[in-house]
């Protein structure tokens, strides 16, 4: 185990660079990457939905959203992953970039930000050109059931959202 952990420290280096995307800058693999391995790790001050508002007026995406009323003000290179209605990555553990298929050097790297969300504010437009482009990107609660099972089975939600879901599947 310590020296697995020791490995992935070394790689991180190497694991992606921050290039120019088509939503203008965005995070792409500098080699090839595994299924389920780690990416990076999001880092931020920690902040409230008040101040979220203030960095990003219209959602632009870089507050992350790990709470009813918290966020991590991310700063790079975390702040320059996009968004795809279907990503080749997703987030574990509120703040762990994990890769959900292999994804091949030259790729860019995406989330579904709708795991994150859950403040019925934000809404962002989208044109990322998948199939499955949902064209209008809000809370998790508003993704099509199908999709949030999928997310859910895969452990890309955020835990505070994650959670209600536990709640009502348990309860019933
Ligand atoms: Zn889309």
């Amino acid at each position: 185990m310590i020296e697995l952990s020791k490995v992935v420290r070394l790689a991180k280096k190497e694991k992606f660079y921050i290039g120019k995307s088509k939503f203008g800058q965005g995070l792409f693999a500098r080699r090839n990457i595994a299924l389920g391995e780690t990416i990076l790790k999001f880092t931020g001050d920690i902040i409230d939905f008040d101040k979220a508002i203030l960095k990003a007026p219209r959602y632009e995406g870089d507050p992350l959203q790990i709470g009813k009323n918290l966020y991590v003000n991310l700063e790079p290179p975390g702040r320059f992953v996009n968004h795809s209605c279907d990503p080749n990555a997703g987030i574990k553990n509120d703040v762990d970039l994990v890769a959900l298929r292999h994804i091949r050097a030259g790729e860019e790297i995406y989330f579904d930000y709708s795991t994150t969300m859950d403040e019925d504010y934000w809404v962002m437009q989208c044109g990322c050109g998948s199939v499955h482009c949902r064209r209008v990107i809000k809370d998790f609660k508003h993704l099509p059931s199908h999709v949030k099972r999928k997310y859910l089975e895969l452990n890309v939600v955020q835990n505070f959202i994650a959670i209600q879901y536990e709640t009502t599947a348990t309860a019933k």
